[in-house]
């Protein structure tokens, strides 16, 4: 598939629940209202709908949310993605995830298929986590990290930098990350959804972050990349790898290689912009076959915006899409 800016669509999100068990204060308000589980996609229907987008090219997929792991049964559809890798399908099955389901999942991921997974820590410190997530306990996070590394999975750590929230622990965790064998994402925060919170006060550019940390840190350019919008850098005295992923400061959208499924089967074309294509009407109607399925895909393609337009500043402070990232996947 390739979008009319001659971009190769090859990377498909898919957020499998819109719920979780954190509320991440970025991320959700405290008082989210979930979709009715009506609305929501069978664990079926979103394995027909990825082979439906594995046919048409796609190589790579990331299971999301929500959280992916509070997902009921969730397993039997990785599982079912998992027997899809092979040489003329899937080429790689990950997962995001806060962590707090993987003590329970990890070897079963492993067993999946699945060799990498990203898991979500802002902050090493105890009281600072459960701030940060309103529910969290960071014992059972770090728990299910070890998990992941105990059974094989190799294991990359985001987090969010926050202004006057966890800038002054970058080091640490570069330290840490380093002594476990775990690469590191920074993410600067999206304006995505209402949180009760004012963004412009959690907005830290990373360009000061990079700044920062080169003075304590050798910092070499690498030409690594994993097909994400981050770019990596390698840390000499770790020899772990540092992401930085820059949807303000640096548009990364020229290399833009992905879409992003819901729960309900809404596609996403961009995670900046409203516009998106209703899959489960055509899913569940029954004139429409999997040659009609490959269709409406193929026409909502060939909608996907040049980029998104992100501003956090004090003029605008309103969402620049209604939408949190834990709908259309982070
Ligand atoms: N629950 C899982 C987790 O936390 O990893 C998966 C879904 S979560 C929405 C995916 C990623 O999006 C997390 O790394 C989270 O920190 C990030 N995220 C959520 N809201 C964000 C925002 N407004 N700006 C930047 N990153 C955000
Ligand atoms: Fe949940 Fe992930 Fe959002 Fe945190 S970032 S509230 S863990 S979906």
């Amino acid at each position: 598939m390739i979008d009319p800016f001659g971009r190769r669509i090859s990377y498909l999100r898919v957020s499998v629940t819109d719920r979780c068990d954190l509320r991440c204060v970025y991320c959700m308000a405290e008082d989210m209202t979930f979709l009715p589980k009506a609305q929501i996609l069978s664990l079926e229907e979103l394995d027909r709908l990825c082979g439906a987008f594995i046919g048409l090219g796609v190589e790579r997929i990331r299971l999301t949310g929500g959280e992916p792991l509070v997902r009921r049964d969730v397993m039997r559809l990785v599982r079912s993605l998992g027997e899809r890798i092979g040489p003329r399908g899937l080429k790689e099955l990950t997962l995001t995830t806060n962590g707090t389901q993987l003590t329970k999942h990890a070897e079963g991921l492993y067993a999946a298929g699945v060799r990498r997974i990203n898991v979500s820590l802002d902050s090493l410190d105890p009281g600072r986590f459960k701030a940060l997530t309103r529910w969290g306990e960071i014992e059972k996070t770090l728990d299910g990290i070890f998990a992941a590394k105990a059974a094989g999975l190799a294991v990359k750590i985001n987090a969010v930098a926050m202004k006057g929230v966890n800038e002054d622990e970058f080091d640490r965790m570069i330290a840490w990350c380093g002594e476990h064998g775990f690469d590191l994402t920074l993410i600067e925060t999206m304006p995505l959804g209402e949180i009760n919170e004012d963004r412009t006060d959690q907005y830290l550019p990373l360009s000061v972050v990079r700044r920062r940390l080169r003075e304590t840190w050798t910092l070499e350019e690498t030409d690594y990349a994993t097909g994400g919008p981050a770019r990596y850098m390698t840390i000499r005295e770790t020899g772990q790898r540092l992401g930085f992923i820059t949807p303000m400061t640096h548009n990364f959208c020229e290399s833009c290689n992905r879409v992003r499924l819901t729960c309900t089967g809404t596609l996403y074309m961009c995670l900046g912009q409203e516009d998106a294509a209703d899959l489960r009407a055509v899913l569940r109607d029954p004139a429409v076959d999997e040659a009609g399925l490959r269709e409406a895909i193929e026409a909502a393609i060939a909608r996907k915006p040049k980029g998104h337009d992100f501003v956090i500043d004090r003029r605008q402070n309103r969402p620049a899409v209604g939408r949190h990232m834990s709908v259309t996947g982070g």
